[in-house]
């Protein structure tokens, strides 16, 4: 670029002051940045007026970013200023947002006199700005944003034993019995696979045949799980929000009735109250159920050996205890109702079902349960479990399956029986597992009570998402706190939420599964691109020979905007993979930027760069080698 003279440099730097002062909110883009489109989008969705120039886009526009570099010394666009006062980028924008401070700069009036009501109003009428039933992974995120956002705040937690008496520590779901010991046990049953695969790798034999020792794996998992209850207790009590371990109920608007487990209670009232309870297993209403039977509340912590094991359900839950059970040595089966993994891809949950199959997990298909019965006491004793069975033929038929432990995981349902909901007028939905219909921003018909996580049954969701989901009860308490205290306006988004079943082949799912895609789009407008490969580390393991060509992956491409809707991948590791394409998803990929990407080699996740056939060819999709 030729040197600029000073008389240019003079008239640029009074175009930049006047854009910057003619302009309540002014934006430097350049049109391909997604910084600057993802700004765009969260001011407009904030209903904040803006004015953006694109400077790629202008003939003067690197003389007016220089300029800016000048004035600002940010060397990067979007380049924002509010009220003539240098923001900075997309994240500083978006900070300023979160913390109120570009409300308070566009409105300063009204922004005090809002802060004044708030301080005066919980002064004078109720105990606590914000209280936050269910102490899960949803609800100890809103109450601890809240708190940093200078609310009083107070959190109830409180856990009902299971039918067999098992209970557990603060910090819901996810870090008691959930995400956590799961992902432990599914690691346990890896490393079982590892050890087989270290004989192809020259490792010598092990002098005796491996032993699994459950209670020396649940020692483990659960003192790691204490240390992570006492860590919450400590980090509450630390930011000075008050926790309370005891029951939550409605007595009236803004008034719970706390009861704690030596059945005393006392009364507490909430200026802003948000329902987090999270979800139980449901029981399938069978003789024997409850007495003999466990779910995943017990499975976790139990103190003897499974044993053989039938699981029933082909959820989620259910297909992950039964790999890593399976994993560890211990004889599985699964009954199964209709479908696997309802509300997934239903392609992928077939291969998930013929690799679970191929290890030697067996399944008995269209068979519920009818009656458990107890043939010998003991831990674990001898059970018997009575099932009746539909044939391909249509015979239906009755039988029995005798094993040690019936694992039931046949879904879950909202804690909401006991609530008292209906003392404040608000009705759950009995057809959708009890959960709690909620508008967009989470709140329930009265502006002062909300609901966040798996409760939830929100109107706006996508069609047939799996969102019961940690990350998404955080983000969504987080998002949740910081409008209703910090005048942000960002809501939850619920479109591309990532996730990943940790079946013994894990699956991995971001956006649209292929159902949905067609109904969503016309099967004529959407190409699906697929492949099977075998993940290198696996080739040369004699013991894996039956499965070694099932891991698989899948993209859906919306044919009119070449965007990739559905992200699909069954491999080793698929969670770790999967993770980092949803930023991509995010952003908007298509089918070229993943063409263009250059992929990791040799990994199982360079395939998604690579992936070339389409389903509609016909075409082999077997893939070995480089
Ligand atoms: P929860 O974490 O369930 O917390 C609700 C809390 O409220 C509980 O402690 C409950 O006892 C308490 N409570 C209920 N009623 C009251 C009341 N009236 N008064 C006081 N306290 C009350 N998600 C993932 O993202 N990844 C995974 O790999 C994963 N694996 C899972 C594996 C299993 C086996 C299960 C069951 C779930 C898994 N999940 C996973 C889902 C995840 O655990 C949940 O989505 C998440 O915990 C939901 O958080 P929450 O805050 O809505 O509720």
């Amino acid at each position: 670029m030729p040197p600029t003279k000073d008389a240019d440099k003079k008239s640029i730097a009074e175009l930049v002051d006047k854009y910057i002062n003619d302009n309540n909110v002014m934006i430097f883009s350049k049109s391909w940045c997604p910084f600057c489109k993802k700004i765009k989008q969260a001011l407009t969705s904030a209903n904040i007026d803006f004015y953006s120039i694109e400077l790629d886009q202008m003939d003067n526009g690197e003389l007016i970013l220089n300029e800016l570099i000048n004035k600002t010394k940010q060397e990067t666009v979007p380049n924002i200023f509010i009220k003539k006062e240098h923001i900075g980028g997309c994240d500083k924008t978006l900070e300023a947002m979160k913390s109120g401070r570009i409300a308070a700069l566009l409105n300063p009036t009204e922004s005090k006199m809002k802060h004044q009501k708030t301080d005066n109003d919980h002064l004078n009428s109720y105990d606590y700005d914000l209280i936050v039933i269910g102490g899960g992974s949803g609800g100890l995120a809103c109450s601890k944003e809240a708190q940093s956002l200078g609310k009083k705040v107070c959190v109830l937690d409180f856990v009902k034993p299971t039918p067999i008496g098992t209970t557990w520590g603060l910090g819901g779901t996810c870090v008691n019995v959930g995400c956590i010991p799961k992902k432990l046990m599914h690691q346990a049953s890896l490393i079982g696979e590892y050890v087989n695969d270290s004989i192809d790798y020259g490792w010598s034999k092990l002098e005796q045949a491996r032993q699994h020792d459950w209670s020396k794996m649940i020692g483990s998992i659960q003192s790691y799980i204490r240390s992570l209850n006492f860590k919450y207790r400590t980090d509450l009590r630390s930011k000075s929000v008050v926790y309370e371990n005891s029951y939550g109920q409605f007595i009236s608007p803004h008034r719970l009735k706390l009861t704690d487990k030596k059945g005393q209670t006392k009364e507490i009232t909430g200026k802003n109250i948000v329902v987090a309870i999270g979800g139980r297993p449901k029981y399938p209403d069978i003789e024997g159920d409850k007495k003999y039977g466990i779910t995943s509340d017990d499975l976790f912590s139990l103190e003897y050996d499974p044993g053989k094991t039938i699981v029933v359900g082909a959820s989620y839950v259910a297909l992950e205890c039964a790999g890593f059970l399976h994993g560890i040595g211990r004889q599985v089966h699964i009954f199964v109702r209709s479908i696997l993994l309802r509300g997934f891809d239903q392609q992928m949950a077939t291969r998930i079902g013929d690799y679970m199959s191929a290890i030697g997990i067996q399944f008995h298909q269209q068979t519920i349960p009818i009656r458990l019965e107890c043939l010998e006491e003991g831990k674990p004793g001898k059970l018997r479990l009575h099932y009746r069975q539909t044939l391909e033929s249509g015979e239906i038929y009755e039988s029995y399956e005798d094993c040690n432990t019936v694992l039931f995981a046949i879904g879950r349902e909202a804690c909401t029986h006991d609530l008292n909901l209906n003392k404040i007028g608000i009705h759950i939905n009995k057809t959708n597992s009890f959960k709690i219909k909620t508008k967009q921003e989470q709140s329930i018909d009265v502006p002062w009570l909300y609901a966040i996580g798996d409760c939830v049954d929100e109107q706006n969701m996508p069609p047939g998402k799996m969102l019961e989901l940690t990350p998404v009860a955080i983000q969504a308490g987080q998002l949740l706190a910081r409008r209703l205290f910090s005048n942000s306006t960002i809501m939850m988004d619920y479109y591309n939420v990532p996730t990943t079943v940790f079946t013994p082949i894990e699956y991995g799912a971001i956006g649209y599964s292929e159902e949905d895609a067609i109904t969503q789009f016309d099967q004529e407008n959407i190409e699906v691109y697929h492949s099977e490969f075998v993940p290198l580390e696996w080739s040369i393991c004699h013991h894996r020979e039956n499965v070694k060509t099932m891991s698989y992956c899948k993209l859906i491409v919306d044919k009119k905007t070449d965007r990739v809707i559905g992200f699909h991948v069954l491999s080793p590791n698929a969670g770790e993979i999967t993770q980092g394409y949803t930023v991509a998803m995010r952003l908007g990929a298509t089918k070229h930027d993943f063409d263009m990407t250059v992929g990791i080699h040799p990994t199982c996740s360079e395939n998604l760069t690579t992936i070339s056939v389409t389903k509609s060819s016909g075409d082999s999709v077997s893939k070995e080698g480089c």
